[in-house]
C-alpha cells in the first residue's frame, strides 16, 4: 500500500511513502513520515496499491483517525486551487495542532474501532434532529440588531459553526452561545487538546462550535448552519496560505453541503452586497435603522492647519469631557500620496483613478497599478491652488496636541496593530481608564455599540488616499463602525478635505445602500471587483537584475493568456522584488497557475520565488 501525503510546504504536488504492514491509515488522517532527512507531519491524501520496494515508510500515525473526511479533503483542494496554495500547508493551516504525546509516539496504533471520531451512523442520527432547518439559503445580516437576529435565527438549531475575525471575538461568543448550550472553543484562545477534543466531538456529538478561521473545516452535523460573524472584517483574510478570505470558504462549503448560511457585517464588502442585492443567491433584508448620532462634517480645505483639532472638534471634546463621557480621536497612518489643500483633490492616476504614491526623492508620482510615472506638478489640476502636499497627522503629534489642549483629562494613546505584548497590554490598560483615546482603526474594538460620547475622525482622508481601489470602502467601513460605538446623544465629528464624498454622506444620513450605489458605479466603470478579479503576483530573487529578468519572464509567461489582462512590473519598497497586478475573470486562479505552471512546478524553469495572492483585501503601498 502507498501513501500520498502532502507537508506543509509551497509544493503543489503530495510524496508517496510505503505503509508498513498492518497499519491502516485513512485519508485525511496525519502521520509522520521522513521529508529531506526530518521528520515532518504530513496528511494522507489517497492511498493506492503499486509498487512499493523503493519508498520510504512512514514512520507513524499522529492522530487515531482522520480529521478530515473525503468532502472536507475535497473543499481543502478547493480552497489550495483557488487560494494557489498546496494542499498540504492549506491542512496544516485549517486543522488543530497535532496533540502532545501522539506526537513523539513512534509505533503506530492501526485503526481501532473504538475510535471517537465522526462516522455516517452518527451523521445521520443527528441529521433527523436537523430536518427542520431546511436546505441551503445564504442570509446576510444587517443593520441595528444583526447579532441578536443572528442568534435568533441558530437559536433552534442544535448545532452551528460559528466563525469569528480573532481569538478575542471567538472568547466572547464563546460565552454568548454558551447561554444556551456548550459552546466548543475550536481556536488557538485555548490549549490544545480541548481545541483537537472540541473538533472531535462537534462532529460527533453535535453543538455549537466557535472558532477563527482555522475552523472553517470542522466536522459538522448535515444541515446545521455555517456562521460568519463580521463578514467585513479584514481579519477574515490573514496573511499566510492558503490566502482566501472566510467568506468565500463559508459559502462554497454552505453551498456544497446544502447547508444555511449567516453571515453578519455592519458594513458587507461591496462583493456580498452586489450578491445580495444584483447577482443574486443571498437574501437580505433591509436593515433596521439604530440610534445614531449627530454627524458634523469639518471642511478643512483652504485652512492652514497649525493644530490637528478644528473648532468644531475641539467643541465637541470639551462637551464629552464636561458630560463626564469619553472621546475616541482616530488617526490614521500617514499615507504617501498628494493632495490639495486648498480643494481637497487627490492627485489620482488618469486610467485606475487609484492616488498616485509620491516619492520625495525622485520627485515623482506613480500609479501602483498601471506603473505610469508623472513629473510632481506645482499647481493642482483641478482648481490651480499651489498648495499640493502630502500632509498628514501621525498619532503622536495628535496625542501631543490633545495633552497641551487639555491639560486636566486623562488621555492615553492606542495603537494596537503596533505595540504587542507586555507594552501593548498596558497600552489598552491605560486606554480602558482613559477620557480621551488617540488611536488607530484598531482601537475601536475597546468600545462596544453606543459605549463612546464622541467619535472624532482627525484625518480620514488620509484613508481615500491610500493608492488602493478599496480605499473608499475602507474608509466607510471604518466611519460607520465608529457611528455604532456613539449613542445616540453623543455625536460624531468628521474633519474632511472631501466632505461631500459619498463614504461620508451616507455614513451622515445612516444610509448603507446609498455608499454601495456610488461604489459599484466606480468599481464597474475601471473594471474592479466584483466585476473582475484581481491579483497580485511577487516576483523575488536576490540581485536586482535577476529580478527585472525574472518579472519580465513572469510577464510574458501570464501576457500569453487570453484570460488574463496583465499590468507592467512594479519595484515594490523591499529591494529584489516585484510586484504584478493582474485581472480576470471568475477562473482567475485556474488561468494563474496554468500561466505560472512552468515557475511554480517541481522543476521550475527559474531561480526565484513567485507567490500569488488572488482577491486582496489589503494593498501594500
Ligand atoms: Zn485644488
Ligand atoms: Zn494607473
Amino acid at each position: 500500500m502507498i501513501a500520498e501525503v502532502a507537508f506543509d510546504a509551497p509544493v503543489d504536488h503530495p510524496f508517496s511513502y510505503r505503509v508498513p504492514a498492518g497499519w491502516a491509515p485513512a485519508p485525511g488522517q496525519r502521520v509522520l513520515a521522513p521529508l529531506a532527512g526530518a521528520r515532518r507531519v504530513g496528511i494522507v491524501l489517497a492511498l493506492r496499491e503499486g509498487d512499493e520496494t523503493a519508498l520510504k515508510p512512514l514512520l507513524a500515525v499522529a492522530e487515531p483517525g482522520p480529521r478530515l473526511d473525503a468532502a472536507a479533503l475535497d473543499l481543502a483542494r478547493w480552497i489550495a486551487a483557488e487560494s494557489l496554495s498546496s494542499v498540504g500547508s492549506t491542512c496544516a493551516a485549517l486543522l488543530p495542532p497535532v496533540e502532545q504525546g501522539t506526537r513523539t509516539r513512534a509505533v503506530a496504533p492501526v485503526d481501532r474501532p473504538d475510535d471517537p471520531l465522526p462516522t455516517a451512523r452518527h451523521a445521520t442520527r443527528v441529521a433527523t434532529t436537523q430536518a427542520t432547518i431546511g436546505d441551503g439559503g445564504i442570509e446576510l445580516l444587517i443593520g441595528a440588531g444583526r447579532e441578536r437576529r443572528l442568534l435568533e435565527r441558530i437559536a433552534g438549531t442544535g448545532s452551528a459553526l460559528v466563525i469569528v475575525p480573532d481569538v478575542e471575538s471567538a472568547g466572547r461568543w464563546a460565552q454568548r452561545l454558551g447561554k444556551e448550550r456548550p459552546a466548543r472553543r475550536l481556536d488557538s484562545g485555548v490549549d490544545d487538546d480541548i481545541r483537537g477534543d472540541a473538533w472531535r466531538r462537534l462532529g460527533v456529538e453535535g453543538g455549537v462550535g466557535v472558532g477563527t478561521r482555522s475552523a472553517l473545516l470542522a466536522p459538522l452535523p448535515p444541515g446545521a448552519p455555517l456562521v460568519l460573524v463580521d463578514e467585513h472584517d479584514v481579519a477574515h483574510k490573514p496573511p499566510g496560505p492558503p490566502r482566501i478570505h472566510s467568506r468565500d470558504v463559508v459559502l462554497e462549503r454552505a453551498a456544497r453541503e446544502r447547508r444555511p448560511a449567516f453571515l453578519t457585517a455592519a458594513t458587507p464588502s461591496v462583493e456580498l452586497w452586489w450578491r445580495a442585492t444584483e447577482r443574486g443567491g443571498v437574501t437580505m433584508a433591509p436593515p433596521a435603522a439604530g440610534p445614531w448620532p449627530p454627524v458634523t462634517i469639518s471642511d478643512t480645505r483652504g485652512i492652514l492647519r497649525r493644530e490637528p483639532l478644528t473648532p468644531p472638534l475641539a467643541r465637541a471634546v470639551r462637551e464629552t469631557l464636561a458630560a463626564g463621557r469619553r472621546a475616541l480621536l482616530l488617526v490614521s497612518r500617514l499615507a504617501s500620496s498628494l493632495a490639495c489643500d486648498e480643494c481637497g483633490e487627490i492627485t489620482r492616476c488618469p486610467q485606475c483613478a487609484l492616488a498616485l504614491v509620491y516619492t520625495r526623492a525622485a520627485a515623482t508620482l506613480s500609479c501602483r497599478l498601471c506603473a505610469i510615472t508623472v513629473p510632481l506638478m506645482d499647481t493642482c489640476p483641478s482648481c490651480r491652488g499651489r498648495r499640493l502636499s502630502p500632509f498628514g497627522w501621525g498619532l503622536e503629534r495628535v496625542e501631543h496636541a490633545v495633552r497641551r489642549r487639555f491639560p486636566r483629562a486623562r488621555v492615553a494613546r492606542w495603537d494596537p496593530d503596533a505595540s504587542r505584548g507586555a507594552r501593548g497590554e498596558a497600552q489598552r490598560a491605560g486606554a480602558a481608564a482613559a477620557e480621551i483615546v488617540v488611536g488607530t482603526r484598531g482601537a475601536l474594538r475597546l468600545f462596544g455599540p453606543a459605549s463612546l460620547g464622541l467619535a472624532g475622525f482627525v484625518s480620514p482622508d488620509q484613508l481615500l488616499r491610500l493608492p488602493d481601489f478599496r480605499a473608499g470602502e475602507r474608509m466607510f467601513g471604518l466611519v460607520w463602525a465608529a457611528a455604532e460605538r456613539v449613542g445616540a446623544e453623543g455625536s460624531l465629528v468628521i474633519q474632511s478635505q472631501n466632505p461631500t464624498h459619498y463614504a461620508v454622506e451616507a455614513v451622515a444620513r445612516q444610509d448603507l445602500a446609498a455608499f454601495y450605489r456610488s461604489e459599484l458605479k466606480f468599481r464597474a466603470e475601471l473594471g474592479y471587483p466584483p466585476f473582475r478579479r484581481l491579483a497580485l503576483v511577487r516576483v523575488r530573487v536576490r540581485g536586482t537584475t535577476e529580478v527585472q529578468g525574472l518579472a519580465d519572464a513572469v510577464t510574458a509567461a501570464l501576457r500569453a493568456s487570453a484570460r488574463l489582462t496583465v499590468y507592467p512590473p512594479v519595484a515594490e519598497r523591499r529591494e529584489h522584488a516585484r510586484r504584478i497586478v493582474v485581472k480576470g475573470h471568475g477562473d482567475l486562479p485556474a488561468a494563474l497557475a496554468a500561466a505560472l505552471a512552468d515557475f511554480r512546478g517541481p522543476r521550475p524553469r527559474r531561480r526565484g520565488i513567485i507567490d500569488a495572492e488572488v482577491d486582496p483585501v489589503e494593498w501594500p503601498s
